[in-house]
């Protein structure tokens, strides 16, 4: 260990940069020990102070916010974390997790990212702590396993497929840390059957605001519990989640159904909603063939065994698609669950990946959907999509008893997910104002938006009207759990 206290580790990793401690008055980094410079703890893992380390950690996915930190820390422990919590909060330093997700073993660490669109992970100046320092999957049992909260979707699911168990909720896109996507919700495919993937979660360690390590369950600190599902990081730092696991199907059929109404679409989604008869069912928003209108799609999946045929014909009964045009593919579970891959490839080779991408998912009830994507539809242009997607399909509001997820009280609600990927030179400042102006369109009609995406300006007052009946509940855990108030500031949703 080194006269600061810092490991040895440590400094190399923050080569060039001595640091000894932080100086309280001048608010920065000391080279020198001396009267006001805070020593920084003993740490088993690596901290970066300088360099390209830092500006691995000042932006996002979304390229839209840029901001460098002023430390890294790569835990090696949760210890590192408590002990790194502990000083900032002292200190008044601000912390936040980077979910450095993507798919490790093809891009490597340097395509790792935090997979936030607008700043969400950012510490603002602050400590970012590198999620891959703790991203092992613990142990993959029949129904459960235990993971820690850098772990990607990716992992846990080949994990699981080796003893025949997976997460009953996945997100389309499976290179997104574990702690992450808690942290938000993680809506996926079978929300209308598991809920999200909080709605999973048994158990989860939690490191607090003030760096204490917390169990917690329904059964045992239920409010910390139900603070950080959901909870955009703000009561405190998921480093380890128990997850519930399923059978792991066999067989996807996957039926594609073409839709030119937005009315006839919204009918056969919710009565395919309400029969529950796939086990998957989202749906697109895309541009007809001649490029001059949108059309809308279903896109179904039916899980089954090997060697055995699903009821086509049961499963479309009573459906009303464009005659002639859907499609059906079978493939193996795994390859549906991968689906993403290939396309994120194309994506990264078009060089479209790293270029700014103002995303902006909401959530709508079913009784003002319609209204609102006909609206969508007429403001927005192929340029406005890009090469990306936009996805719209309907959820039962029941399934999800996450109390952070802030959702339409309708008992059916809509997800509007738009995932443009622009070309180069699009008028991204442009597209940010249309996100504000669809956000507030979207509250207008009972709507929410969902903790991901990029909507500017967000006050305040947005954000106690987002909460609503829950803004008390919020603060009062934030007051609680991060007393000195340094967690993931870059949600803005106490700090704006
Ligand atoms: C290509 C792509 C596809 C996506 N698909 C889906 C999808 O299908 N469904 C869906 O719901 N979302 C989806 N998302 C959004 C995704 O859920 C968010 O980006 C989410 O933030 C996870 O990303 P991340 O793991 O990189 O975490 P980050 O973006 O780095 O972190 C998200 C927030 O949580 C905080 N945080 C991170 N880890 C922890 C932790 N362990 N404890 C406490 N706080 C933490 C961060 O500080 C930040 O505030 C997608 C995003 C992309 C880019």
């Amino acid at each position: 260990m080194s006269r600061s206290g810092l490991s040895r580790r440590a400094l190399i990793a923050g080569a060039g940069a001595a640091v000894v401690g932080w100086n309280t008055a001048a608010r920065a980094w000391a080279a020198e020990p001396g009267a006001g410079v805070a020593e920084l703890p003993a740490l088993e893992g690596t901290v970066t102070l300088a360099g390209e380390g830092l500006e691995r950690f000042s932006g996002d996915f979304g390229h839209l916010v840029t901001a460098a930190p002023r430390a890294v820390l790569r835990p090696a422990s949760v210890r590192d974390v408590q002990k790194t919590v502990a000083f900032a909060a002292r200190h008044r330093i601000p912390v936040a997790v980077n979910g450095q997700s993507g798919d490790a073993a093809a891009l490597g660490a340097a395509g790792l990212e935090s997979h936030s669109s607008y700043g969400q992970a950012n510490p603002r100046g602050g400590i970012a702590i590198d999620a891959r320092g703790l991203a092992a999957v613990v142990s993959v049992t029949p129904g459960r396993a235990v993971v820690e909260a850098g772990a990607t979707w990716a992992q846990l699911v080949e994990a699981g497929l080796a003893i025949g168990w997976v997460p009953p909720v996945l997100t389309d896109y499976l290179h997104l840390s574990v702690g992450g996507t808690l942290s938000v919700g993680g809506i996926g495919a079978a929300v209308q059957h598991y809920g999200l993937q909080t709605d999973t979660v048994r158990e989860v360690e939690v490191v607090t605001g003030t760096g204490e390590l917390v169990t917690a369950s329904r059964e045992r600190d239920r409010e910390l519990f139900e603070a950080v599902l959901g909870g955009g990081g703000q009561a405190g730092i998921i480093v380890r989640a128990t997850l519930a696991l399923v059978p792991a199907p066999e067989r996807s059929t996957v039926f594609t159904l073409a839709y030119d109404d937005l009315d006839a679409y919204l009918v056969d989604q919710q009565r395919v909603l309400a029969t529950g008869r796939f086990d998957l069912q989202v749906g697109n928003v895309v541009r007809s063939a001649d490029g001059g209108r949108w059309r809308y799609t279903a896109e179904l999946v039916a899980y089954g065994a090997a060697g055995r045929a699903v009821d086509r014909e049961a499963l479309l009964a009573g459906l009303s698609p464009v005659v002639g045009e859907t499609r059906v593919v079978e493939q193996g579970w795994r390859e549906y669950a991968f689906r993403v891959d290939a396309f994120a490839g194309y994506l990264r080779s078009a060089g479209l990946w790293g270029l700014p991408k103002p995303w902006l998912s909401l959530f709508l009830p079913a009784s003002t959907a319609g209204v609102f994507m006909r609206e969508a539809a007429a403001l927005l242009t192929a340029e406005d999509l890009g090469a990306g997607l936009l996805l719209f399909y309907p959820y039962a509001r029941e399934r999800v008893r996450t109390p952070l997820a802030v959702l339409p009280g309708e008992r059916v609600g809509w997800h509007f997910d738009l995932l443009a990927f622009p070309a180069p030179g699009a008028d991204v400042a442009g597209m940010l104002e249309r996100n504000r102006r669809l956000y507030e369109r979207a509250v207008q009609l009972g709507g929410k938006r969902y903790l991901i995406g990029a909507v500017p300006g967000m006050t305040g007052a947005d954000w106690a009207r987002h909460y609503g009946g829950l803004w008390e509940r919020v603060q009062r855990a934030k007051r609680r759990f991060d007393p000195a108030g340094i967690l993931a500031p870059g949600q803005g949703i106490h700090t704006s």
